[in-house]
């Protein structure tokens, strides 16, 4: 017992010291480096075993380990530890998408992830957003460590905690401006906090379309529509995948204005992914990625 209790602390402390020295040489996540310093985000050949295993890491929920219960650090929304993506694109073959990768986001920061296409942006955003599964590394999010929830749980912990813009707003094309707002509301879990959906129209100056269907929307519309089912949800981290990549400039202003306020104002914690040097202004920090790792990180002068 006593041994079990001592073997314990130690995988514990060992952990610890990885978290905060992320550069340390560390083999305690089982990385195998001959694979990861392989040549990045490539192509490469292996073995039927490894491809299986690959498979059930990126599909199944990982088993129980002292790690499950992990939380946040105090003021972090986010945490990514080694975390490793990959793809299998064919029988043997398997793309490294995401090379080891450590990030941390505070509450109420407002990051761009920015990269040539292909730089693995999205599935970092779906990984963070409990969307997709990494195949190695840890990923806690709202006091959550991720890779350990079944599919089930994933889908009930991106209902509570997450909000989603996409490029292509993926709104309800049937109901109204008003109705698809509404579904976000719907899912708001904290029922005394709604946000008043009429005065939301009023904020965004949407009230012309309020009773409109998308398909009588203009692009900005509808996107901004999209951020206000976000945000009726009510969550506390909301991510954005290229929101104003289908808009033109002045109302990608307008957007990233809006993403700004309630940035400040609602305190939300915001990861957006966009290519347009444009937007990084509206922003607090910015990440570059290249071929899965991240090669510059900095905070954007107010
Ligand atoms: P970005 O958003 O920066 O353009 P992605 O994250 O979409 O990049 O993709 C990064 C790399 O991963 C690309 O090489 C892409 O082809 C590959 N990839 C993305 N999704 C899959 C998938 N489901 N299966 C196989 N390869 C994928
Ligand atoms: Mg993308």
């Amino acid at each position: 017992m006593k041994k079990r209790f001592n073997d314990w602390k130690n995988e514990r402390s060992k952990y610890f010291n990885s978290w905060t020295n992320k550069q340390k040489e560390d083999t305690f996540f089982d990385l195998d480096k001959s694979e990861d310093n392989s040549t990045n985000s490539m192509l490469i050949n292996v073995p039927k075993k490894n491809i299986r295993e690959i498979k059930r890491q990126n599909n199944k929920k990982r088993k129980k380990d002292s790690f499950k219960n992990k939380q946040n650090k105090l003021n972090y929304a986010i945490e990514l530890v080694n975390v490793t993506k990959k793809y299998i694109s064919g029988k043997n073959d398997v793309t490294n998408v995401l090379i080891d990768l450590n990030l941390s986001i505070e509450k109420g920061d407002f990051v761009i992830l920015f990269g040539k296409s292909g730089s693995g942006k999205s599935t970092l955003l779906n990984i963070m957003s409990g969307l997709d599964r990494p195949t190695k590394g840890h990923v806690i999010v709202a006091d959550t460590n991720l890779p350990y929830l079944s599919n089930k749980e994933l889908t009930k912990f991106r209902r509570n905690n997450i909000g989603f813009i996409f490029q292509q707003y993926h709104l309800l094309n049937n109901i109204s401006g008003y109705e698809n707002v509404e579904t976000g509301a719907i899912l708001n879990k904290d029922k005394k906090n709604k946000n008043d959906i009429v005065s939301m129209f009023q904020e965004f100056d949407l009230l012309d379309v309020i009773d409109k269907y998308p398909s009588q929307m203009s692009g900005g519309q509808q996107q901004r529509i999209s951020i206000m089912r976000a945000l009726a949800k009510n969550a506390d981290i909301i991510f954005a995948d290229e929101p104003t990549g289908a808009l033109d400039k002045k109302t990608s202003k307008i957007v990233m204005e809006l993403l700004r306020k309630i940035n400040v104002e609602q305190f939300k914690t915001i990861i957006m992914v966009s290519h347009d040097p444009d937007i990084v202004k509206y922003a607090k920090r910015k990440i570059l990625l290249n071929k899965g790792k991240i090669i510059l990180d900095e905070r954007i002068a107010e």
